[in-house]
């Protein structure tokens, strides 16, 4: 069983916690289900609850600071939902457009999801000088769509459509 989101009271995703947290936060009175594992139970002594997916706290949580979404090869394909952003076709590789042998950062503004094939055609080259214009520009997550971009495929379908549709 994977970990459970755990959202705000407003709705936010903040982190991840183990079932048994989750479980214990939903029977302390400190946070609701949200959504569960369809047909799946937490039974022992006089507990019966939903297996939950997602969890909200009942009280606001106040985050002083959000950190940027740390950068990473999986989540630069699942922000461009595994699409190369110069063909449109499927993406299993991270091409850096301003190549790293030019200084080009590993960042979520220089970094978009490719096919192998034009990753390869691109080669050591600008989008400018290989002629491959990018079809979307790269944008940083924020830290809330950075929180589900960890989570596995499975787990965002699972999610209720709302907030799946932050992480696509
Ligand atoms: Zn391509």
């Amino acid at each position: 069983m994977r970990d459970t989101l755990v959202l705000n009271a407003s709705f936010e995703p903040l982190s991840t916690v183990t079932l048994n947290r989750a479980v214990v936060l939903v029977l302390q009175d400190k946070a609701v289900v949200e959504q569960a594992h369809p047909g799946l139970r937490v039974r022992a002594a006089a507990v019966d609850i939903p297996v939950p997916q997602v969890i909200r706290l009942c009280r606001y949580v106040r985050v002083p600071f959000r950190r940027q979404a740390p950068w990473s090869r999986r989540g630069v394909l699942v922000r461009d939902q595994h699409r190369c952003a110069y063909c449109g076709r499927r993406a299993t590789t991270v091409d850096h457009v301003v190549p790293r042998s030019r200084g080009g950062a590993d960042s979520w503004l220089n970094t978009v999801a490719s096919c192998a094939e034009d990753n390869h055609r691109k080669a050591d080259r600008t989008p400018e000088q290989a002629g491959m214009p990018l079809l979307r520009e790269p944008f940083e997550p924020t830290p809330a769509d950075a929180m589900l971009l960890t989570l596995g495929q499975s787990e965002r379908e699972a999610l209720p459509a709302w907030l799946a549709r932050t992480a696509a």
